[in-house]
């Protein structure tokens, strides 16, 4: 059965590609440009008889993904803007409502074959953060961000991404509700996500927003423990929410469904407290904070859907942070 993945250049979507590739599956990834298809084929070499390569250049175009999605069985759409330097709505918005709509249209018309679409949203389609920090609050799948189009004229890039994402999965919601097409929707919804990273990386400066997130705690550029993360204090390991995506694919119950897929909350000074004690190369740089110091009591997020219904189970904390660590390692070394 073949797969079309996009994203696959991607921290998260390089992870949902090896997932589906180790289980067997045959995986389209549909990428940018010809330098993005060999670096893809590079990252996931050990499986290259199953894998294909087509090139989107612009996923906004209405008709962007006709012949990528040509006699597919399921589609996994991760390919989307995540950054926080977005001005306007159509740096970041539109790209991720127009791909998510164009995909899903494109497979409409032309790929009666499609049974099952897994799109992945994000925790900030599900936050209200108008609420503030909510202590004693937990959300759910049942929550959505309110956010409206019309309210985003003067908004930040923190809100204009949070947006982009909430209104990407209503709009892929919506679709379904108008068209009924013969295939069904699950959506999976990370918080902020660490791990491993398996995908090309550039240069240190050019690493993906989550992950630049994580190694300014490492690297020396932040002096001081931040108080809190710019979205979440709720985080996800990457292998954990790609194997979301392939179990939410493969369990027919999951299909019009959404699912956290979030491993638990945390502080920054958790992440440098554990830095500092377990991997010793990291320990000169990271900075120090104030140790065992818990964080704020701010609202929870609750993964129990994805246990119950699909069968996830999370790594921890510790796990996350020390293989992260250990990989950015491996990664200043070649870089
Ligand atoms: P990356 O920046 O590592 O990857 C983003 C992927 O989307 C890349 O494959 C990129 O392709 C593609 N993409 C971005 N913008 C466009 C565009 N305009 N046209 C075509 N392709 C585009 O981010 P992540 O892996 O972290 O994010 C993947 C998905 O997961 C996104 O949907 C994101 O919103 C979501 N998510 C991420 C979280 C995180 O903490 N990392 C948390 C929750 C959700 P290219 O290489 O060509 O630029």
């Amino acid at each position: 059965k073949t797969i079309l993945v996009t994203g696959s250049t991607g921290f998260i979507g390089s992870h949902i590609t090896a997932a589906f590739l180790e289980s067997g599956y045959l995986v389209r990834a549909a990428v940018r440009s010809q330098t993005a298809a060999s670096q893809v084929f590079s990252t996931h070499s050990k499986y290259i008889d199953r894998l294909s390569l087509c090139i989107v250049p612009d996923i906004t175009l209405h008709g962007a993904f006709d012949s990528a999605v040509s006699d597919v069985y399921g589609i996994v759409h991760s390919a989307s803007p995540f950054h926080f330097n977005a001005e306007r709505l159509s740096e970041i918005v539109d790209p991720a409502i127009s791909g998510t709509t164009s995909l899903l249209e494109s497979a409409y018309r032309y790929s009666p074959g499609v049974r099952r679409v897994v799109n992945t949203s994000s925790l900030a389609a599900i936050l209200d953060l108008s609420k503030g920090i909510r202590p004693g609050y937990t959300y759910t799948e049942a929550d959505w961000n309110p956010v409206t189009a019309d309210s985003l004229s003067t908004a930040d890039p923190l809100t204009l991404y949070l947006a982009s994402k909430a209104l990407a999965e209503q709009a892929a919601w919506k679709f379904m509700e108008d068209e009924k097409p013969g295939f069904t929707l699950t959506t999976i919804c990370p918080a902020l996500t660490y791990g491993p990273i398996i995908h090309h990386v550039e240069s240190l400066s050019g690493l993906n927003t989550s992950i630049a997130d994580f190694y300014r705690l490492m690297d020396g550029t932040c002096a001081a423990v931040p108080e809190g993360s710019p979205i979440s204090c709720v985080f996800s390991d990457v292998r954990d929410v790609a194997k979301a995506h392939l179990l939410a694919f493969e369990s027919p119950d999951a299909a019009g469904q959404r699912y956290l897929a979030v491993n638990g909350s945390y502080a920054y000074q958790q992440i440098v407290d554990i830095l500092r004690s377990e991997v010793m190369q990291a320990r000169e740089k990271t900075a120090v904070g104030q140790p065992g110091l818990a964080g704020p009591e701010t609202y929870r997020v609750s993964n129990s859907k994805s246990r119950s219904e699909l069968g996830l189970t999370y790594r921890t904390l510790a796990e996350t942070v020390v293989e992260t660590a250990y990989d950015l390692l491996r990664i200043e070394e070649i870089l």
